[in-house]
């Protein structure tokens, strides 16, 4: 018997809707598996400057620190544009994000087969897919100095600094590796090093932390650019993919869109291990709030699912209950179950939200 403690923050528009079917699988999981979570549940974004008037409670940061893993559904809506900057619901999730220093981000790209034709991409190029991009998430050009827009001369000039210490790279290369380790065992290292330093430094980096503890994992590296294209090529031929952030906004935006529809999408942001030899972490579906279908019923929760499967197996170590949870979704959409988002097909009339969450809470117990 386990117990370990989650903080849910489901957020605003959908994020509520698909996290009450999350919370039905969590139940299952306590029920039938022995997996007791210690379950809070707190406000972030809209939700949380409606309560509080801003968009992530001092308190709710410091149960984020604390707690085994954090689950989020969704932020943002059309009622909060006109906020400041600052208390605009995104910065409660780009607060967690900082400081709980989550420096790796995970987005999966698997295609389940039932929906491989959904792929912009052939059938046989997708199906059975499953890789995993590892995004650099806290340095490089998006935070770098100098920046700015100066004035020279009679022009205007846009800055901005690529720049990654040795620490950086080293840091999410071994997150990296260690994924390998439970997958597939191949890295792929993608930068621009033709072309710039930094590039240069985070090969080399790569190459050194490899020799020094990885020398088991398969390590391959490729320039960005050859890597997108060798992406929409033949995606089989990658299992891990690490990157920095840039290239990874990028990458990762590319893979996803292998595998269909943003409601099948979760992810992950790990940090450094905490004292239990955890890592920091944070897992949330790709999506956003989706103003557009919040509180009809129409949600996918998958997205949101999956990510408490990656929450089973890289913060809780239960890999094969995530397999178990995964295969469970495979067999839901194998037998034509789909939300309104995976509808293509005359004459299926697509299940809600929360028919979804029951239908995969019964495959489970198939499972057994
Ligand atoms: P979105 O992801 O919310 O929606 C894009 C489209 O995909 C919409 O048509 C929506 O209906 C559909 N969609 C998204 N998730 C779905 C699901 N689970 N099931 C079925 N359909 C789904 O992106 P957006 O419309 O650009 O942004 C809406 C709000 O969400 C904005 O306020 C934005 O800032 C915020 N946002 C938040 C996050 C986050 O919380 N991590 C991410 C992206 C956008």
């Amino acid at each position: 018997m386990s117990k370990s403690s989650l903080l849910i923050l489901p957020g605003d528009g959908i994020g509520p809707e698909v996290m009450v079917e999350v919370r039905k699988i969590i139940d299952w999981f306590g029920s039938n598996r022995g997996l007791d979570f210690d379950v809070t549940e707190d406000l972030v974004g809209g939700a949380a400057y409606d309560a509080h008037g801003t968009p992530l409670h001092d308190e709710t940061m410091t149960k984020a620190l604390n707690v085994d893993a954090v689950l989020l559904g969704a932020v943002g809506g059309p009622k909060y544009d006109n906020l400041d900057f600052s208390l605009k619901p995104e910065r409660g999730l780009l607060r967690l994000r900082k400081e709980m220093d989550l420096y790796s981000n995970l987005r999966p790209a698997q295609c389940f087969d039932a929906l491989a034709d959904f792929s912009s991409l052939k059938t046989e190029v997708v199906a059975g897919l499953d890789i995993m991009i590892v995004r650099e998430l806290t340095s490089g050009i998006y935070f770098g100095e100098p920046r700015g827009i100066i004035t020279e001369g009679n022009e205007r000039v846009g800055i901005n600094t690529q720049r990654y210490t040795e620490s950086e790279i080293e840091r999410v290369a071994r997150s990296a590796f260690e994924l390998a380790k439970r997958r597939g065992n191949k890295v792929c290292s993608m930068e621009k090093a033709n072309v710039m330093e930094s590039g240069v430094l985070w090969r080399q980096t790569v190459d050194k932390i490899h020799q020094a503890d990885y020398s088991d994992v398969e390590l391959s590296h490729m320039y960005a650019d050859a890597g997108a294209m060798q992406l929409c090529r033949w995606p089989k031929q990658f299992d891990v993919i690490v990157t920095d952030n840039l290239f990874g906004d990028i990458l990762s935006d590319t893979a996803a869109m292998l595998t269909g529809s943003l409601g099948m999408l979760p992810s992950a942001s790990l940090g450094a291990p905490m004292e239990n030899g955890r890592p920091k972490a944070l897992y949330e579906p790709v999506h956003g709030s989706a103003p557009d279908i919040a509180g009809q019923g129409k949600a996918n929760p998958i997205a949101c699912i999956l990510s408490f499967a990656m929450a089973l197996r890289y913060s809780f170590d239960e890999g094969v209950e995530a397999d178990r949870l995964e295969q469970s979704i495979e067999s839901v959409l194998s037998k034509g179950a789909r939300t309104h988002d995976l509808l293509g097909v005359e004459g299926v009339t697509p299940l809600s939200t929360s028919e979804m969450g029951d239908a995969i809470v019964e495959a489970l117990t198939d499972s057994m």
